[in-house]
């Protein structure tokens, strides 16, 4: 098993990385974070992790969003572990609150029910509300609007593996949209009838199909046909986007806007649950060329209870292969084979 990159990449030497080089080899990202105050302890892990591992190579500019005010202590100790600029930015009031045309009546009898069904935050309206934003708007926050590609950083994350290329150049010079580490299946009473609102879109714009789109891996029925009949055509398998490296133009397009609008009118974010992860997922997997989608296998992962652990020297603190620390049985959530079935592995094509 190798675990150089798909492709040659332009590394480290003769670049300029320096943080405070406003003129420094760094494009237009940013790492983000929507996270709360209380969550500080926790985030100081992930960062710790991410500037040991890979950002102290290169000091791309850390952006932490949240929906009311940072505290200075929240500030002060993020600050404390990068070289990199921190911006502190809060929401926008109508990017975060509860749409006008939402049922509350409804919005909590739809939460008894999908408690019932065991779907997890069921009640936790700003869990809903942080699904909205991440599918919606994140992109739309007036602090990114020079910025093009950003890496999402989640509190109490884990990175183990020494990265030794700018991922986010990587992106770029290989006209990449989306990086994932992870793949699950979904809770599908989570998302009952996400699939058959996005066939309605798809009907209503059969234009905007990508040509060598993902279709096969978004409606498989082969390995978890249970879950496919319950999401009602969906198989369920999402990028888990609590890790994601992306380019916003994407999120930003004509398209993905016009996708957004008509779910975000159907009310599935508040009726159901729909996540942002399904929903990226659908949509780059349906609107956007399939190879431009990339599994950074080499960025050692773990977001509790599911890793990304590759095999290689460069990785500590991971079990090469092991998707979970858990019960066995949560094996069977990992569908990245639904991926290579389907689209393929850049890894294993290029032995
Ligand atoms: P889980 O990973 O699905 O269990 O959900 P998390 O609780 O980790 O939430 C996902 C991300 O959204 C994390 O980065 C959280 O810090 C963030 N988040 C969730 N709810 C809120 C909220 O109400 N306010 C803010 N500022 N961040 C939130
Ligand atoms: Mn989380």
């Amino acid at each position: 098993e190798t675990l150089e990159p798909p492709e040659p990449l332009r590394r480290v030497s003769g670049h300029n990385y320096d943080a405070d080089n406003v003129h420094s080899d760094r494009i237009n990202a940013t790492l983000l974070s929507l996270v709360r105050n209380k969550e500080l302890k926790e985030l100081v892990q992930s960062m710790q992790d991410l500037e040991r591992t890979w950002n102290h190579k290169f000091n791309y500019p850390w952006t932490f969003i949240n929906d009311e005010p940072f505290t200075e202590e929240f500030k002060k100790v993020t600050q404390l572990q990068t070289k990199a600029w921190c911006r502190y930015e809060v929401i926008p009031k109508e990017h975060w609150e509860i749409p006008s045309w939402i049922n509350k009546d409804l919005m909590h009898e739809s939460a008894n029910y999908l408690e019932d069904q065991d779907v997890q935050y069921a009640h936790m309206e700003s869990y809903h509300q942080m699904c909205r934003w991440n599918s919606g708007f994140f992109y739309k926050h007036p602090a990114l609007a020079d910025y093009q590609y950003y890496w999402r950083v989640e509190p109490n994350v884990h990175f183990f593996c020494d990265v030794d290329y700018d991922v986010f150049r990587y992106m770029q010079d290989h006209n990449k949209t989306y990086g994932f580490t992870v793949t699950l299946y979904d809770s599908p009473p989570s998302i009952t009838t996400l699939w058959p609102e996005t066939m309605k879109f798809v009907a209503a714009n059969k234009h905007l199909l990508a040509h060598n789109n993902a279709m096969g891996f978004l409606t498989d029925r082969e390995r978890r046909p249970e879950h496919n009949f319950q999401a009602n055509g969906y198989s369920t398998c999402h990028f888990w986007s609590n890790f994601e490296i992306g380019d916003m133009n994407f999120w930003r397009s004509p398209a993905y806007e016009a996708y957004f609008e008509h779910l975000d009118r159907a009310g599935g974010f508040f009726y159901e649950r729909w996540g942002d992860a399904p929903v990226h997922t659908i949509a780059l997997g349906l609107f956007e060329d399939s190879s431009k989608i990339h599994w950074f296998k080499d960025i050692g992962y773990q977001h509790i209870p599911f890793f990304n652990c590759p095999n290689s020297p460069k990785c500590k603190g991971c079990i090469t292969g092991r998707l979970t620390d858990g019960e066995a049985w949560l094996n069977r959530e990992d569908c990245r084979p639904n991926w290579f079935k389907y689209v393929g592995n850049e890894w294993e094509s290029k032995l």
